[in-house]
Parts: structure tokens; sequence; C-alpha cells
């Protein structure tokens, strides 16, 4: 057993990273570690794995058995409380040069326990303009015994500089029949809804978990996959793009209210306030007001990215329908992802044409580009459904 058996259908990254382990045990032993990169990159589409592949690469540098999986390091590493490990999740749209450099300064530290300090940064493609040049200063000399881990969708979206002097390790999506595989044998879902699932988040691994475990999730996805035959005028397209837009905003707030409590609670906390206190910022010691007004800047920033973040996963959806109509109407003779959907998607692919297909399918996509530039969502996805009628 090791770490990277979590790596699900991603062979070729897992050797490289199993032999640039073995490299980075031999400079901590005191050899010359041949080979041994300081900072990586790594890069896959959405639920590849790109976040787990690089912390089991973390724990391969920071256990004693290049990442058995099963000792307390490992386990450290696995849930985040390893001295050695800084742990980065821009919870926002971005990530500032400020929190960058607090960030640069935790990591040159002398590992405490002896091998290595390891920054693991999710979603670093989140950095602004001015972190990216700080995080490259830092990169460019790293201190002899610490590594960055860095993860983004596509090396594109890190600027070139950055990316240049990173290693990459691009993950694939894995294939439906390994995710389905995962699901069944490490989360004991039965066969058949295991393939379901595995199918429908289309090698989205931790989409494909919540499909198979989440009946909510599952209800939404059905919501969102009815759309497409429910748009037969102008009144159904406003109002399904209404339906998206709330589903979305309902599903962010369900997801950041508990989380806020807990960390304005804290923060109170933190400020001096007592169990009692209850008027706003009242008790609160010198500059808590001001720390808890940054704070819910932060969690606004947050709930506006997973907003975001949720609609483009239904929009991502509706692509899929869309692929399967064409899918159909070229006679591709492939498995659907929505297989479960087939009576929908034979009845479209009849009444109309590949073309037009095609240009729903670029509809959709439009409509993801302008939602990532700002567009108001309502009016953004307006668009796109009247776009999506017969
Ligand atoms: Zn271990």
């Amino acid at each position: 057993m090791s770490v990277f058996d979590d790596l699900v259908g991603q062979e070729r990254a897992a050797a490289v990273l199993v032999q640039a382990a073995s490299a980075a045990a031999e400079a901590v032993a005191g050899g010359r570690g041949a080979g041994m990169t300081h900072a990586w990159l790594f890069t896959g589409p959405p639920g590849s794995g790109r976040s787990t592949a690089a912390r089991a690469f973390a724990a391969a540098l920071l256990c004693p058995d290049r990442g058995c999986g099963h000792c307390d390091l490992c386990h450290q590493v696995a849930i985040g409380s390893h001295p050695d490990l800084e742990s980065v999740r821009p919870q926002g749209l971005s990530y500032s040069v400020k929190q960058t450099r607090e960030l640069i300064l935790r990591a040159a530290g002398a590992p405490t326990l002896g091998r290595w300090r390891v920054v693991l940064f999710e979603d670093a493609d989140r950095t602004t303009e001015a972190a990216a040049n700080a995080l490259l200063k830092a990169i460019e000399e790293p201190p002899p015994r610490t590594v960055w881990l860095l993860c983004s969708p596509a090396p594109d979206d890190m600027v070139t500089t950055i990316r240049s002097r990173c290693r990459l390790i691009t993950l694939v999506t894995p294939s439906a029949a390994a995710v389905a595989n995962v699901l069944a044998t490490r989360d004991s879902v039965p066969p058949a809804l295991a393939e379901f699932a595995a199918r429908a988040a289309q090698g989205d691994i931790e989409r494909a978990r919540r499909l198979a475990l989440d009946e909510e999730t599952r209800r939404r996805r059905e919501a969102v996959l009815s759309i497409p035959v429910s748009l037969s005028g102008v009144g159904e397209c406003i109002s399904a793009a209404e339906r998206l837009v709330k589903t979305a905003e309902e599903e962010a707030a369900a997801a950041t209210a508990e989380l806020n409590e807990t960390e304005t609670t804290e923060l109170r906390k933190a400020y001096g306030e007592g169990s009692s206190g209850k008027g706003l910022n009242k008790g609160l010691v010198r500059g808590g007001a001001g720390a808890l007004k940054e704070l819910e800047d932060r969690q606004k920033s947050r709930a506006t990215r997973i907003k975001r973040d949720t609609l483009d996963v239904a929009l991502l959806e509706l692509v899929a329908f869309y692929r399967d109509v064409l899918a159909v109407q070229l006679g591709a003779g492939v498995v659907l992802a929505n297989e479960d959907r087939r009576a929908d998607i034979d009845d479209l692919a009849r009444t109309t044409t590949a073309e037009r297909s095609l240009r729903r399918i670029d509809a959709i996509m439009r409509c993801r580009e302008r939602l990532a530039a700002n567009v108001n969502p309502q009016i953004a996805v307006e668009a796109m459904t009247l776009a999506l009628r017969p």
C-alpha cells in the first residue's frame, strides 16, 4: 500500500512521482538527490485529482518510508496537521500579495522534522499578478529544503515565468471504469450506482462520489437535465434561467452558512469577546472590528466563488447532455454520459440537426466565459437558455 494508490487512473504521473520521492529521500540521506526539483506544477481537468496527487507527493516527501500510507506522518499529511506542510487553498476569487508574502515566510523555515518543508498550494492560478510575482521570486531561489507544489487546472493558467520554473505533472481524465471501481471498492457504492455516477460525472471523481452518495446532488442533476426539453417558449427559457441561478445561490448559501458562523465565532473569541457578548463588535478588543470586516469580505468573496462554481457544474452537465445528443446524431455508438436520459436525447437527436447541437454547445460555452468575466448571472444564463430553444 502507498499514498499513490489514491491516484485513480494516473499511472504515468504516479510513476514520475514515485521516482522523484526516491531522489528526495536520497537527498535527505545526504546523497546528491539527482533529479530532485523544488517547484512542481500539478495540472489536469476538474476532478482528475490535482490536489490528491500533490498531497500524495507531499506525504512521500515527508514520510521516512516514501509515502507508506499508514504511518503517523502520512496520516498527518492526509489531515493537514503535519508541522512541515503548509496547505493553502484560496477561498475567494483571488489570493492576495499580502497572503502570498506571509506564505513565503512560513515556507522558508527549516523543516522541524528534518526532511522537507512542503507547500501545497491548491488553485495557485488564483494568485493576483503581484502575488504571482512574489511567488516567482520564492520559487526561483528556494531554501535548500523547501518544496513548492502548485496546482492549477491548466499550465496556461500560471504565468509563463512560474510555469517554466516548475516541473510539470499532467493528470488525465480517468476512465469511467476506473472511477466506478474506486466508488465500488472504497466507498462501498453498489456497482450499478457506481457506474451511473462515474459516467454522469465524466471522470470527475469528487463529483462522481457526491452523485453516488448524496441524493440531493442527484436531485439537482435531474432538475438541470430536465431543462433542455422544457424550453418551449421565451417564458420557459426565462424561468429555467431563474431556476438555474437560484439553485446555485441556494447551494452556495448552504455550503457557506455553517463555515461563516464558525469562523466569525472563532474570530470574536480570538479578539476577546466572551460568550455573553451580543451586540455587534461590542466587547471586541482594539483591531477586532477591522479583522471582522476583513473576514466578512473574505466570506463574501468565497460565497461568490462557490456560487459561480456551482453554476458552472450545471452548465457542464448541459454540455454533456447536448454532446450526447450530438453523438447519437453522428451515430458515434459511444456510451452516453447521460444514459438515464436516453429517451429525451433520442428525441432531440431526431428532431434537430448536428449543426444545431454544436451551436447549442457553443452557446453554453459562451455563457461560461461570460460568467467568468463577471457578467450578471441572470443575464448570461437567460441569453443561453434562449439560444437553446428548439
Ligand atoms: Zn508513511
